[in-house]
């Protein structure tokens, strides 16, 4: 993925840079020359004989050295003072003009002019048409200056660059995205026809799911010039910059169509409009003249404007409106396959060992984004070259797995005794409360080596293949997973202690959407009681019932939680043997791997 990517105004700077170095070197090292060799150092007899020829033109005696010209005054010379006190009646005789200025025939502020402004002007002026070419062959794909005022950034795609075959795991988005890459190979073919393309969509989805990658697919795909500013580029810049930025961006995207203007990041500028705080002037500015470009715009000449965000909801609606993002496309989480597809796409780039299965990968990286995939194929390849090794293997993967998704293993952070045995229970308790129950997924992985995220143990559950739609019963069977934690701690040390915040609020989270949002309760039926006001950022929902039900909503959500804990308390004290069992192996190795976890819970039951 290669591809030319040059800030506009950096090249100018480094020129200006550049030019004023070669004028002081000159300065310094050849103009003195210049100056120096002009002046022809001779003896005094030369002088005279001059003097007898008649030879010369302008004389100036100073008190050291006498300096003098022959008679085309073409040549300076200089030579010492000799005590000779017809000297100045003889030069008055063979005609010599005495002159006071024969050196400094640039007074300093000529030879200021000429050394310093003189060739600083030339240069602006080299600077100024030499930009103005750079910015007339670039629509020829070949260079990649954008010399305009705007910051905005002209990427021109190489031989190599992205395809839609680099973006995995994204078939709808691909599906959707391909009109528009044939709309850009022959804008003209939808011209004659009439139909019109939308001028704008919207790539919608989380983080890291490669919304970036896809835009630069299309440009890549229908090999024209893409434009890409990030939204958040604008938020610091000085009032009014903003808004001349986009009609810049606009007015060059205009010269190179057919083209892709990408904005990143969309909703920092594009945010709902607020009345009551008189708004950020400055952004409000900028989203107004993105609206006006957007309007503006002849679509039928092949400009796409491509805009990516993950908080669609917090976008002013104004965005969305029909001639400006009125097509959205989502870009999700990658499923299973996605997964595998994706690693697949990356493992590329790296040395593999031969015969890798990246089946139980992915699945051990159940909900990883694309760019979370990317980077535990890339540490793969670290891990084997800090052990040597030539290639990167199974092992390799899936350790990185953990890496990338729970944090760096931080084995410096050594835990006391007491609180490795806690955690060993604790852990083992999610586990085998998990194991327990018919429907909870197996586990693939225990360890207790505390990990950067701040997370003490770690129980990677893998989804036996992808699911989105739970029974209630898988639902209850999860509460009581995430309480298994502190049960086990209440069961073998009498107490409860601070590991368990995340379980509680995980299990709240889940009790309360089963009460509130999906209608799992008998009391309550299925009436949704909340909202969710943000998708993506898990941001928080609003009750939409009277404060007397909501006390109610609330009692029921601790009931379900209260109910799956003591069904974890129960599995456990019946199986306690089987918890020392399994914890002390943990507490002994600090890992425990699915296999090993279900070995001796089989042996267990015999
Ligand atoms: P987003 O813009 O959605 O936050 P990016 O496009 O910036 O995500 O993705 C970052 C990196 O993650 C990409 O450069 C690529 O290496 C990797 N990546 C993300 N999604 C995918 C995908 N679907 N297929 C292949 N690589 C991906
Ligand atoms: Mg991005
Ligand atoms: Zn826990």
């Amino acid at each position: 993925m290669k591809e030319v990517r040059q800030p506009s105004k950096k090249p100018l700077i480094y020129y200006y840079a550049i030019m004023l170095l070669v004028v002081f070197v000159l300065n310094a090292l050849v103009f003195p020359n210049f100056n120096q060799r002009a002046i022809t150092e001779t003896d005094y007899g030369t002088f005279m004989t001059m003097i007898d020829e008649k030879n010369i033109g302008l004389v100036d005696i100073q008190s050291n050295q006498i300096v003098f010209t022959d008679k085309a005054q073409q040549k300076i010379f200089k030579t010492g003072i000799m005590n000779d006190p017809t000297l100045t009646e003889r030069l008055h005789d063979s005609g010599a003009i005495f002159s006071s200025e024969i050196i400094d025939e640039a007074s300093p502020i000529l030879s200021f002019l000429l050394s310093w402004l003189f060739p600083i002007l030339l240069f602006v002026i080299l600077g100024q048409l030499l930009s103005k070419r750079m910015s007339k062959m670039m629509g020829g794909g070949g260079m990649a200056f954008g010399l305009g005022d705007s910051g905005a950034k002209v990427y021109v795609p190489s031989s190599t660059g992205i395809k839609f075959d680099d973006v995995a795991g994204e078939d709808e988005a691909k599906d959707l995205l391909t009109e528009i890459v044939d709309f850009l190979h022959a804008p003209e073919k939808y011209r004659e026809i009439g139909a019109k393309l939308p001028k704008g969509a919207l790539l919608v989805g989380p983080p890291g799911t490669g919304k970036t990658l896809l835009a630069k697919a299309v440009a890549g795909e229908a090999n024209v010039p893409f434009f890409s500013i990030s939204g958040s580029e604008f938020v610091e810049m000085f009032v009014g910059r903003g808004a001349a930025k986009v009609r810049d961006l606009f007015k060059q995207a205009n010269e190179k169509a057919p083209c892709i203007v990408f904005i990143d990041e969309i909703d920092t500028i594009g945010k709902k409009r607020e009345g009551n705080f008189g708004g950020n002037d400055e952004r409000e500015q900028t989203l107004n003249q993105l609206l006006t470009e957007m309007d503006g715009f002849d679509g039928s000449k092949g400009v796409v404007v491509l805009a990516a965000t993950n908080r669609p909801e917090s976008l002013d609606p104004a965005l969305l409106r029909p001639g400006r993002f009125d097509r959205r496309i989502p870009v999700e989480l990658p499923d299973l396959q996605g997964r595998i597809d994706i690693l697949k796409v990356h493992a590329k780039k790296i040395k593999l060992e031969p015969n890798i299965d990246f089946e139980p990968i992915a699945k051990t990286a159940a909900g990883a984004s694309g760019a979370e995939l990317a980077n535990i194929v890339n540490e793969a390849a670290l891990r084997a070259v800090r052990d040597g090794r030539k290639a990167a293997s199974q092992n390799d993967l899936m350790e990185s797995v953990e890496v990338v998704i729970a944090g760096y293993q931080k084995k410096s952070r050594v835990l006391s005794d007491q609180e490795k045995k806690l955690v060993a229970y604790h852990e083992t308790g999610h586990a085998l409360v998990a194991a327990l129950q018919t429907n909870s997924a197996p586990v693939q992985k225990i360890t207790i080596i505390p990990r950067t995220s701040g997370a003490l143990g770690f129980t990677l559950q893998v989804d036996e293949g992808d699911h989105f739609i739970m029974s209630k019963e898988e639902l209850l069977n999860k509460i009581a997973t995430f309480t298994g934690g502190r049960a086990a701690e209440e069961l073998v040390f009498g107490t409860s202690t601070t590991g368990a915040s995340n379980d509680i609020e995980q299990a709240t989270k889940l009790a309360r959407m089963m009460v509130t949002q999906l209608g799992m309760t008998k009391e309550f039926g299925m009436v949704s009681f909340e909202s969710q006001t943000n998708q993506y950022l898990g941001g928080g929902g609003y009750m939409t019932c009277s404060p007397e039900t909501q006390a109610r909503l609330d009692k029921k959500v601790m009931d379900i939680i209260e109910e799956q804990h003591e069904k974890a308390l129960a599995l456990l004290k019946d199986n306690i043997e089987l918890l020392h069992t399994l914890s002390k192996y943990l507490y002994d190795h600090e890992t425990i791997t699915g296999e090993e976890f279900m070995d001796i819970l089989n042996s267990h039951k015999q």
